[in-house]
């Protein structure tokens, strides 16, 4: 029982001992001392805010360019494949590194929106576009109907089904433009020439056609530089 007692004493002397205040740590120092003594306090906290801001900046930095690295890896991987990405953002984000051309029927009512590269750029001979067309011979950009896509007016796109090909073609209600027709795997055929027109009637370089096919179907004879395949890709050349 007294140890108790004794115990009880002792706690209320340490509290009152710790409750005054010229028993805190720093007494016993001067006034110079304990300004001192505040502003290294003071300092080390800041020396260690720093280093985490730092650690923190370095950490978002490699986020920051992994991120960018794999979306470029990704973005590329699809450019390869000739497709977009799927989802709204990464397609976003591939649109800003591929080119993109955009095109409008003449009355604008319809956009047509071309990503990447085309499958095929060529100047077909071949009677089926002829046919389809009502040229003598058609030159043109190939694209998937993924890099191929109406971004605006849709509602304005009508189709027309040859009765016998396997080919359709795309234009505006209104203005009777076409946009684009397709074979029997679906591919987009863009004319150059409404390319074209939406690009101050200048076809941009990478788009120009690099050869001639079908070229043994033709009415007209063409003389230019390019080589003339008698019909697809594989097939022989024109000697002419
Ligand atoms: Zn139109
Ligand atoms: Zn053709």
């Amino acid at each position: 029982m007294n140890l108790w007692v004794l115990l009880d004493t002792q706690i209320e002397d340490v509290c009152t001992y710790l409750s005054d205040k010229n028993h805190e740590i720093t007494s016993g120092l001067s006034e110079e001392e304990l300004s001192l003594f505040e502003t290294n306090a003071k300092l080390s906290f800041y020396t260690v805010f720093n280093r985490f801001l730092l650690a923190s900046g370095i950490l978002v930095l490699i986020l920051a360019l992994a991120l960018l690295y794999f979306t470029r890896q990704y973005a590329t991987q699809q450019k390869q494949r000739n497709r977009p990405p799927t989802s709204a953002v990464l397609a976003r984000i591939y649109g800003a590194i591929m080119k993109t051309y955009t095109v409008h029927c003449s009355c604008n009512r319809i956009e047509l929106s071309l990503c990447g590269e085309p499958r095929a750029r060529v100047i077909c001979h071949c009677i089926d576009c002829r046919e389809l067309l009502d040229g003598p011979f058609y030159p043109v950009t190939v694209w998937t109907d993924q890099t191929a896509s109406i971004t605006h007016g849709e509602s304005n796109l009508s189709t027309y089904k040859h009765p016998r090909l396997k080919m359709k073609k795309y234009f505006c209600t209104n203005c009777g433009e076409v946009l684009f027709n397709t074979n029997s795997v679906d591919w987009r055929a863009v004319p150059q020439w409404l390319i074209a027109k939406n690009h101050n009637n200048q076809l941009p370089q990478e788009l120009t056609a690099v050869t001639h096919v079908f070229y043994e179907q033709r009415i007209i004879d063409v003389s230019d530089n390019l080589p003339k395949h008698l019909r697809g890709f594989s097939s022989p050349l024109f000697e002419g």
